[in-house]
């Protein structure tokens, strides 16, 4: 199996230095297996990589090198500083157990193996298999959701990959090639993502079309098998953006564990069956934030689907009226100047929020002219 795979990658494998620039030597060639590659600019693709397409992780990780050139930079920034270089990538842990395990790093010699790598925090067994095959030439199997769908195909597994991670881990391993593990995993990775894709598979193009089931079914579309899905949950949750005489608005930070964790937000909550978005808004401010406030105008509408549910933000804007502010289910609130909240690392939906309020602003300033904004 090993060998047309190899070929075909020879020939078609995505071997851009602009595309992986961390599967490179600092020439610009592609490694020979004798030669090591720096596991830093690695760990921080795969990383990156495990919830992320490759296309959208390249400019995040070009940034994050140019901001955090070396784990000791990285390992001596603030956690804010890293999750202001992650906003916008999504699964926000990840960016505080990257900060934990650059934190260890320092302390000790680098993993070269698969355990070693599996000990640090954020990094689980794909993800280490990854780095030991990419950076050191080392034989460890993969197994993320390109490989995953490959492999179901050529085995028409008939039922979903995730019920069966052993069968799958097993099938990766036993196709290794153990004399070119580095190339192997890539090819593999390739062939996933550029021809064996989820939808209208190329298998005209596929060195494996001999041996694949699913090919030889007529429907490779077929599989992977995938669970039933449930329609997701949705919720209207009510926020408000609140500003205090002084024209500074409030936010406060998320708890660290759960969805989002330490991501800045604006307060709010889940609507009530029956609640008005009014009356939503004034006792989550409440609640959450022992504040009592005057809810005003709509600000903006957002709908974002996370991967088990949808929201629906409906955001008003609110006059502080009293209650000194306090994190009651929060880490820490904090009275900012609009300006200053790009200084704050926000989920996506909070960004548009924080585009609405900017050019509320700037209108309302520009409507009230020089001078007669006080
Ligand atoms: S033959 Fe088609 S279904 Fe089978 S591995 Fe290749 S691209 Fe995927």
């Amino acid at each position: 199996m090993s060998e047309p795979l190899l070929s075909w990658w020879q020939l078609y494998g995505r071997q851009d230095p602009a595309q992986k620039p961390w599967m490179f030597k600092s020439d610009g060639t592609w490694p020979l297996p004798e030669d090591n590659l720096s596991s830093y600019g690695i760990w921080i693709a795969e990383v990156m990589l495990q919830q992320t397409q490759l296309s959208v992780v390249l400019p995040y990780w070009q940034r994050w090198m140019a901001r955090f050139p070396t784990v000791d930079a990285f390992a001596t920034s603030s956690l804010e500083q890293v999750r202001l270089q992650w906003q916008g990538l999504g699964y926000y842990s990840r960016a505080r157990r990257l900060h934990e395990a650059a934190r260890v790093l320092v302390q000790q010699p680098w993993p070269k193996d698969l355990d070693g790598w599996m000990a640090l925090p954020g990094v689980g067994r794909t993800t280490a298999g990854g780095i030991v095959s990419s950076a050191f030439n080392a034989p460890a199997p993969i197994l993320d959701g390109n490989v995953k769908r490959v492999l179901a195909r050529l085995h028409t597994h008939g039922r979903p990959p995730s019920r069966d991670q052993h069968l799958f881990w097993r099938w990766s391993e036993e196709l290794l090639d153990l004399r070119r593990p580095r190339d192997f995993n890539q090819a593999l990775m390739d062939l996933g993502a550029t021809v064996c894709t989820p939808r209208r598979p190329g298998c005209d193009q596929c060195p494996w079309r001999a041996s694949c089931a699913a090919y030889a079914s007529g429907d490779p579309s077929g599989w992977p098998v995938v669970e039933e899905r449930k329609p997701l949950p949705f919720q209207v949750i009510g926020i408000g953006v609140v500003i205090n005489e002084a024209g500074d608005v409030l936010i406060d930070q998320r708890l660290e564990e759960g969805l989002l964790g330490g991501m800045w937000e604006f307060p709010g909550g889940k609507q009530e069956p029956g609640e008005p978005i009014e009356a939503c808004i004034a006792r989550e401010l409440m609640e959450e934030l022992g504040i009592e406030v005057s809810v005003g105008e709509s600000l903006i509408t957002v709908d974002h689907a996370y991967s088990h549910k949808k929201l629906q933000f409906v955001v008003h804007l609110c006059r502080w009226m009293s209650g000194d502010p306090k994190p009651l289910a929060s880490q820490q609130v904090r009275w900012v100047r609009p300006e200053q909240l790009k200084d704050y690392p926000f989920p996506a939906a909070n960004v548009r929020i924080i585009e609405a309020l900017l050019g509320r602003l700037s209108r309302t300033n520009q409507l009230q002219g020089p001078g007669e904004g006080s």
